[in-house]
């Protein structure tokens, strides 16, 4: 089965074919570091890794980048309100952006430039973009000539005329034309600034991504990836410079995910409802946030709420219990031998969930559909399990391996919350409360035996009693 991704330059679902057989080159835009980031910067960085996740079980060895925008006005302001240097900044949120995503269990890219590391690079790019005519310079600031670039506008589509009309443009006298943009910015007194042919400054937020992206994966590569207000100008402008430069088509795959909102309400500063990862991960699990995240399918807008999220903490809970309980029974290595009617019924439903999840992660990587899929195998898998009877070991393990397989590796959701818990917590004191209650249920001591269950539960441990013996979990 072939893999269909939905192609922004296009506009349709086109068949994925890499450059390089199974090479993948791509290029994910990553954050402007002057603060943490919250939650609708996190979907592309989540979502476009997933995508990731799932090129590299289709065996296809994958070079992701994702570039830290560390000099900007931003940047700039923000030194000065900490009254700290701008690089110090920079430092301080790429290690928050850092604890975020690992948060997340956002994969790490192979490669994480930094402007301020590539200002050569950049420098030599503008060169080039001169040296074809493509610039011109007015006191020491040297912007893009839109008008030279015949297929300006064929990523979002519009005619000149048309972004004219919309768009948010720098507006800027000395621009031959409004929609021209700064490849390289003079400096302003105090501003940091690098040493370049027209004098000192530093890059334009557009060259930056041109540059370092063909530094690393080379002038043409495949996947380009972003949010949905990326489209224009910046990656309009990307490609502006590096198919100038180049001559050739600059990304193949132009992928870029939609909104999302906070109770049906844009989130600005205005409205004070910008939501961060650190603010979030005071409530809820990593994974639950990264069940919220996949809900919904990368293009379409997604809303936050306080009810969605519990949605997905419940979610989440309905899947860590089941795996908790698949656990344990595996671990009692149940007889294998035999394959009975449910398990045999169990064992076509965990073919038929595999082949939906490649479909739907087939189709334009639609993670709710493949999401789903967990679920209703939850489902079936409860149901087995709640039956008296004999269970097969091969066919418990094979569902453990599912959970592993999709909703681990590829969907990137930890089950091992509840483990952890379970783990860390056996005390001498609450292991022998267990065993004492036990001797008292032996000995048909009864009053005893439910004085200690209620002694347990005080202290935070749920009892269970099974066929295959005592459980206990965090309550
Ligand atoms: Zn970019």
């Amino acid at each position: 089965m072939s893999l269909k991704l939905y192609n922004t330059l296009s506009r349709k679902k086109e068949e994925f074919i890499s450059l390089n057989e199974k090479r993948v080159g791509m290029y994910v835009c990553g954050p402007t570091v002057y603060n943490f980031f919250h939650i609708g910067n996190a979907r592309p960085f989540l979502i476009f890794e997933v995508l990731r996740r799932y090129l590299r079980y289709k065996k296809y060895e994958v070079v992701y980048v994702t570039n830290f925008t560390d000099i900007d006005d931003k940047v700039i302001n923000k030194a000065k309100e900490m009254g700290i240097s701008y690089d110090k900044v920079a430092d301080k949120f790429i290690r928050e952006y850092f604890q975020d995503a690992d948060f997340l269990n956002i994969g790490r890219a192979d490669h994480y430039p930094r402007a301020t590391e590539h200002i050569p690079d950049i420098i030599r790019f503008i060169e080039q973009l001169q040296e074809k005519g493509f610039t011109y310079e007015v006191e020491g600031d040297v912007f893009y000539d839109v008008s030279k670039f015949k297929d300006y506008g064929k990523l979002s589509k519009q005619s000149i005329d048309e972004i004219q009309s919309g768009a948010r443009i720098e507006i800027d006298e000395r621009k031959k034309n409004p929609y021209d943009f700064v490849l390289w910015k003079r400096a302003k007194e105090g501003e940091p600034k690098w040493d370049s042919p027209w004098g000192p400054g530093r890059p334009g937020w557009h060259i930056e991504c041109s540059a370092m992206s063909s530094k690393y994966l080379g002038e043409t590569f495949d996947i380009h990836a972003g949010g949905e207000d990326l489209i224009f100008p910046h990656h309009e402008n990307e490609i502006a410079q590096s198919e100038a430069v180049s001559g050739k088509t600059f990304a193949r795959y132009w992928l870029h995910n939609g909104y999302l909102k906070i109770d049906n309400k844009k989130m600005s500063k205005s409205l004070g409802n910008i939501l961060t990862i650190r603010e979030l991960s005071q409530k809820y699990d990593g994974s639950v946030i990264r069940h919220f995240l996949l809900s919904a399918h990368y293009r379409s807008p997604l809303n936050y709420s306080i009810e969605q999220i519990e949605q997905s903490k419940n979610s989440m809970e309905t899947l860590n219990n089941l795996i908790y309980n698949l656990k344990f029974l595996s671990e009692r290595k149940l007889p294998s031998k035999e394959i009975d009617i449910d398990s045999n019924k169990l064992n076509e439903t965990i073919d038929k969930m595999k082949n939906r999840f490649i479909e739907a992660m087939d189709d334009d990587f639609n993670t709710p559909v493949a999401l789903s899929t967990l679920f209703l195998l939850a489902k079936e898998t409860n149901i087995y399990l709640n039956k008296t009877g004999y269970k097969n070991q091969d066919t418990i393990e094979r569902i453990i391996r599912f959970y592993e397989d999709f909703g681990a590796h590829i969907l990137g959701l930890k089950f091992s919350s509840i483990l952890a818990n379970q783990e860390s917590l056996p005390g001498k004191e609450i292991e022998d409360l267990i065993d004492a209650r036990e001797t008292a249920r032996k000995n048909r001591d009864w009053e005893t035996a439910d004085q200690l269950r209620v002694k347990l539960l005080n202290m935070g441990i749920v009892i269970e009693d099974t066929k295959e013996g005592v459980r206990w979990k965090k309550s």
